[in-house]
């Protein structure tokens, strides 16, 4: 992955720019590898978001999909159809062996489900379902998220959840109604509403600061472990 993608992607979140695109130019291959869970839900609006940020986005079905990736977002859809699906196609370990091992997910409002306690277990948070009631509870809402500067995000909530229950280790980055909507906990991302369905792509640029920092953090240890320091000097 470039460093020079990374650093623009995490200048525009600073700036707050609604904008949040790659540098004119600038080929998709430079960007990040990022798998998108196919099996049901709205997958292809995050594939889509993705490639308009310059990463390269792959569709993911089964377990070895999950090679060569840096990282995984979860859609948004229908918990139970979800889970049963990802039981079914024998990808929860790999799923959570993916995550274990520090690489970034990011989860949109079932996808946020699916990370909580009661499903793959990854986040120590619980998640409760439909929790601004049924169909007729969808609504866009300006929301103010931690760390995309001043300018809210227009936020679509299609019979969203809020997280419940949160552990220690959960930075709560955005709260509807005193209800955390948007939340971190390590490699982990959050939010409850669907950011990709509208054009300010500033949640996905975050989560893709959040990939090329791993990068850069498993990049720097590989050159610990083989001896030489980042700059390529011995150590
Ligand atoms: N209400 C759905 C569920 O609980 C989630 C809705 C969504 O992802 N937009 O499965």
């Amino acid at each position: 992955m470039s460093r020079t993608w990374t650093r623009a992607a995490c200048s525009r979140i600073v700036a707050g720019s609604v904008e949040a695109t790659p540098p004119a130019g600038e080929p998709a291959a430079a960007g990040p590898r990022i798998g998108v869970l196919a099996i049901q839900g709205d997958f292809w609006a995050h594939s889509g978001a993705l490639r308009r940020l310059g990463a390269v986005a792959a569709e993911i079905r089964r377990p070895d999909h999950l090679e060569g990736l840096d990282a995984l977002i979860l859609p948004g859809g229908e918990s139970t159809t979800m889970y049963m699906g990802i039981e079914s196609y024998g990808l929860d370990q790999p799923i959570r062996s993916f995550v274990g091992e520090g690489r970034p997910v990011f989860g949109t409002c079932a996808g946020l489900i699916m990370l909580d306690r009661a499903h793959l277990g990854l986040m120590d948070i619980e998640a409760r379902r439909n929790a601004f009631g049924r169909q007729v509870r969808s609504f866009e809402q300006d929301v103010h998220v931690q760390g995309l500067g001043d300018e809210p995000l227009r936020a679509v909530f299609i019979r969203a959840p809020w997280i419940e229950d949160a552990g220690d280790g959960v930075e709560v980055l955005a709260e509807v109604d005193g209800h955390p909507v948007v939340a971190r906990e390590r490699n982990m991302l959050v939010a409850a509403f669907h950011p990709e369905l509208t054009d300010d792509l500033r949640l996905h640029a975050l989560f893709l600061a959040m990939v090329g920092e791993h990068g850069e953090q498993g990049r720097s240890s590989a050159s610990r472990r083989s001896g030489l320091l980042q700059d390529g000097s011995p150590a």
